[in-house]
């Protein structure tokens, strides 16, 4: 019997995963990559390390995509994060899991996953086909029947499209796919940045641009009302803030000005400290280091670069008399290191953004197939679909885990 063609439509986590399965599972498989190289997106990932997946049990698992996590439990109960894992191990990638649970390859480096994906798809015998990129899908009574690539018509029984978001474009994802799958039939949720850096406008903010911060804490405050909190790492740039923490928020932030609503963060710099506790620190400080400059105690409570930024926001003349330092002063600065407000004024770009927000329509996609409930013939995986999840490895897992759906359910 002659084995139904499959083509596959992008060669990141989802595409490589869905052919390499639907290769295995009898399938003859071409990948098509518009890219001189696959992969690209996953080998940039984690800042070159990537965070392939998180050992969280199901249910925190899908808390962390929000409300459209559901669509995902039938899918992830299929292959989760253990399969991943156990996936890797059997291609001799060791992998090490780290704080909150990360788990990431033991040598560090996000292209020694590219490499073992790579050399999985040709023992799986898929036919990869790069620098080839898909223009259109062609459809027959309702049924795919092929694809339109280099002005050339290639046929097949079913079609795996994996293109991806439209951030960082430069690794392949431009978006091809929502207008393909747009001209299907398919309705698109609005695209818009998730885990993206926040702009501020305030020159405060940009003159520590370059400075990074462990270990505190940001709360967000939205039209004044406190919604969110995170504990851990940020950095200060030219345009206003990013890192772990505000990438985290951002989703929030995003929806909120994008409806002109005001937003603002609160950054705790001694959140393991109380109040109390922090005063009581300064009038030790101060009493110790009496006659030194106001400037060389706060490096003790800040690094060097914020020290000019404290002084002007509390109003402390830097030649201040640290030996008679009244009370009231004290009290600003106790309650700037604890409350140092910062307004937010927009967000970067969505080529800046880690993941794209909306997608595909998941009413119009089967979860226990990935198969289309317009197209039939036509699966769809990864960032693609209107799935966003925070950091921490749930988004690679999610177009791992799609992919390997779809892959198992082409016929
Ligand atoms: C800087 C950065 C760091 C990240 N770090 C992490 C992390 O550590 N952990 C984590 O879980 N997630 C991370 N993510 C998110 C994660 O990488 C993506 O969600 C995931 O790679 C999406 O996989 P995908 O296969 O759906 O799409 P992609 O990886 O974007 O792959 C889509 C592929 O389709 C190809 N393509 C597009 N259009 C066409 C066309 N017309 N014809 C043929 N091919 C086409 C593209 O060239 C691309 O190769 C990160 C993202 C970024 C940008």
């Amino acid at each position: 019997m002659i084995p139904r063609r499959t083509i596959v439509i992008g060669g990141g986590a989802a595409g490589i995963m869905a052919a390499g399965i639907a290769a295995q599972r009898g399938s003859s498989v071409i990948l098509l990559e518009k890219m001189h190289q696959t992969g690209r997106k996953i080998g940039i990932s984690g800042k070159g390390r990537c965070n392939l997946t998180n050992v969280a049990d199901l249910d925190n698992f899908l808390t962390h995509f929000g409300k459209n996590g559901r669509f995902l439990r039938q899918c992830f109960q299929r292959f989760f994060s253990k399969d991943l894992i156990a996936f890797f191990e059997s291609l001799n990638l060791p992998l090490v899991t780290e704080r909150g649970g990360r788990v990431f390859p033991e040598s560090g480096r996000a292209l020694d996953v590219v490499r073992v994906l790579n050399s999985w798809l040709q023992g799986s015998g898929v036919v990869v086909r790069k620098s080839v990129p898909v223009s259109a899908i062609l459809v027959n009574q309702g049924r795919v029947g092929g694809v339109i690539c280099n002005g050339e018509k290639l046929a097949c029984e079913n079609i795996i499209l994996a293109t991806g978001g439209k951030s960082y474009p430069r690794t392949g994802s431009t978006g091809d796919g929502y207008r393909l799958a747009e001209t299907l039939g398919h309705s698109i949720v609005p695209l818009r940045p998730a885990l993206v850096p926040l702009v501020c406008s305030d020159p405060k903010v940009h003159r520590m641009a370059g400075l990074e911060l462990r270990n505190v804490a940001v709360r967000l405050y939205l039209d004044g009302k406190r919604r969110g909190q995170e504990f851990g790492e940020l950095a200060f740039t030219g345009f206003g803030l990013t890192g772990p923490i505000i990438l985290t928020l951002s989703s929030l932030v995003v929806d909120t000005l994008d409806t002109n609503r005001q937003v603002s963060l609160s950054l705790d710099l001694k959140p393991a400290l109380s109040e109390k506790k922090l005063d009581n620190r300064l009038i030790r400080d101060l009493t110790s280091r009496r006659g030194e400059q106001i400037g060389s105690i706060l490096r003790g409570l800040m690094p060097q670069q914020m020290v000019p930024v404290c002084l002007e926001a509390c109003d402390l003349p830097g030649d201040i008399d640290t030996g008679n330092f009244p009370a009231k002063m004290r009290k600003r600065l106790v309650q700037w290191l604890k409350d140092f407000r910062i307004e937010i004024s927009g967000y970067r770009p969505i080529d800046e953004a880690i993941i794209t927000a909306g997608g595909v329509k998941l009413k119009e996609i089967d979860p226990m197939t990935m198969e289309s409930k317009i197209v039939k013939g036509l699966f769809l995986a990864g960032e693609l679909l209107d799935l966003q999840a925070d950091t921490g490895g749930y988004n690679l897992q999610a177009a791992f885990s799609t992919g390997w759906l779809a892959g198992s359910s082409v016929y």
